[in-house]
């Protein structure tokens, strides 16, 4: 296949690198793409493109601003196969996965568009006669939006979109390890015809040029999406410099399987929470909590399901899995595998680097069951972003609730039951932004709000009306007449 070459995207113009680097396929390490690693000076200009369109982008009617954004909705549509196939070769999800990777956009497009005939405000009656009291919303100008590779093209419009249609202009900066993702997917803004410096991209490396964005001055808020480790620094760095940051980091999250649940209905969701995207997933099950008087006949099942999930190319539509991003993650995994043993954890199935035959020039992980874990363990609090999953077992419900909240995390959570009142309990009981009934911890929807407590988040959401309260600010109006 053809090296492309990624360029810088600032000011409606495509600029190429002094330096770049080189973003490798995962099943087989060709290269993909190459791209400019950027440093502070490109930021620099990036950051002064999106200020100066930022002056008369917030002053172009919100529904005319949500057309181009309808418009970038149709052209995700008219591309969505080239996409997805450039999204399962840069970054390795399975085929029918990077086509809902590319659709979360579209819907996302489609539904942010409709919100620029919403940006409501409210009237309320003034304490004061002759007056008029009411709210409206405003943009809160440049944003920097720093996004992972794990949903290259989903997580970018996610943030773009309800930020664009609020009036603000942007800056991406996407994973090192999907910047040909990144790069079609600004192509497509690009044709939607956005004035120039509304939208710009900034490739390179996170301690670089993500670094400069979140330290700039010159820069009002950052979305950021990635760990909890790098989260931290972004939070803190824009609580030194005054501003807005909303944070979506990583989880741990466990599905839950009663004694009364459908057995078949909970496999399903744990095969696919566990083990789709090769478990790297912020909302994937690391964690099955398993009533002890279903646990031998559960683990049964679930094993035998796993022996048969097939690893391999990712573009090939009968491959289940495919692989681990690169080999710093694939030897992460590896480590949690050494660290389960020393705990006594005993797997079940798999738990080793898979490089047999055509898996062979790829970083893949066999899919694995660890059993006998404790909560305590560090596989069983820590992230582990594998095709991991941890069972643990519990004798009652408020157990299963109460080991569920045991993490530092609180994104996604499921539990399986036929009791309507052990629904509801948990529904109000468990502390994740997420909670699923009879579904799998992984599924969300562009009209909800999306995020998690704890140190996966720091109280912002994605997604639905709620990404609005992050891209705008209020203003409180009186007129007295
Ligand atoms: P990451 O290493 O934290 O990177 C995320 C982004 O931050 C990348 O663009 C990265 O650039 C950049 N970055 C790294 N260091 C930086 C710094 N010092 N300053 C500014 N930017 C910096 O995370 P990842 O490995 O890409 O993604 C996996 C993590 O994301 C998991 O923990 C997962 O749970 C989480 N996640 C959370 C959600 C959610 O909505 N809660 C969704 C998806 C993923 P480089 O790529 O160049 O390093």
């Amino acid at each position: 296949m053809t090296t492309l070459t990624c360029c810088n995207y600032i000011d409606g113009q495509w600029l190429s690198a002094r330096e770049t680097i080189e973003s490798r396929n995962p099943t087989n390490n060709e290269v993909i793409a190459t791209f400019p690693r950027s440093d502070s000076a490109d930021v620099d200009v990036a950051i002064a493109s999106a200020r100066k369109a930022y002056h008369s982008w917030r002053q172009v009617p919100a529904p005319a601003r949500a057309e181009y954004i309808f418009r970038v909705g149709e052209l995700l549509l008219q591309h969505k196969e080239e996409l997805a196939q450039l999204i399962s070769r840069e970054m390795g999800k399975a085929i029918t996965e990077a086509r809902g990777d590319v659709q979360e956009g579209v819907d996302c497009a489609f539904y942010s568009a409709g919100e620029g005939r919403r940006l409501f405000g409210q009237t309320t009656p003034s304490e004061m006669p002759n007056k008029f009291a009411m709210t409206m919303r405003m943009p809160i100008g440049v944003c920097a939006l720093i996004t992972p590779w794990n949903f290259p093209v989903a997580i970018p419009c996610w943030k773009a979109m309800p930020a664009l249609v609020c009036g603000n202009t942007v800056i991406l900066k996407p994973a090192e390890d999907t910047p040909a993702c990144a790069t079609k997917l600004i192509e497509i803004f690009a044709e939607a015809g956005l004035p120039p410096g509304v939208i710009n991209l900034v490739h390179g490396l996170g301690e670089e040029a993500g670094k400069a964005l979140v330290e700039h001055s010159n820069v009002d808020l950052v979305s950021f999406t990635g760990s909890s480790q790098t989260g931290a620094f972004v939070g803190e760095t824009c609580g030194r410099t005054h501003k807005r940051v909303c944070l979506e980091m990583g989880g741990k999250n466990a599905q839950v399987v009663m004694e009364d649940a459908d057995l078949e209905l909970a496999l399903d969701g744990a095969i696919w929470g566990a083990f789709g995207t090769a478990g790297q997933r912020c909302t994937a099950t690391s964690r099955l909590i398993l009533h002890s008087d279903i646990k031998e006949k559960f683990t049964t099942m679930l094993k035998e399901r796993t022996s048969k999930l097939r690893l391999g190319s990712p573009t090939d539509p009968d491959t289940d899995i495919g692989p681990i991003i690169n080999q710093r993650q694939l030897e992460r995994v590896k480590m949690y595998l050494d660290i389960a043993r020393e705990e006594n954890a005993k797997v079940l199935i798999g738990g080793e680097i898979a490089d047999e035959g055509e898996l062979k020039n790829g970083y893949f992980f066999q899919p694995t069951i660890l059993d006998n874990v404790t909560p305590d363990m560090r596989v069983a609090r820590e992230e582990i972003f594998g095709p991991v999953v941890a069972l643990i077992e519990v004798s009652s419900f408020e157990e299963a609730i109460a080991i569920l909240n045991n993490t530092n995390y609180g994104l996604s959570s499921s539990v399986y039951t036929r009791d309507i009142n052990r629904a509801f309990a948990a529904m109000r009981d468990i502390e994740a932004g997420i909670t699923y009934i009879n579904g799998p911890t992984i599924g969300a929807e562009v009209h909800l709000p999306f995020g998690g407590v704890k140190q996966t988040g720091n109280g912002h959401r994605e997604a639905g009306t709620t990404a609005l309260d992050v891209f705008t600010e209020w203003k409180s109006v009186y007129v007295d007449f």
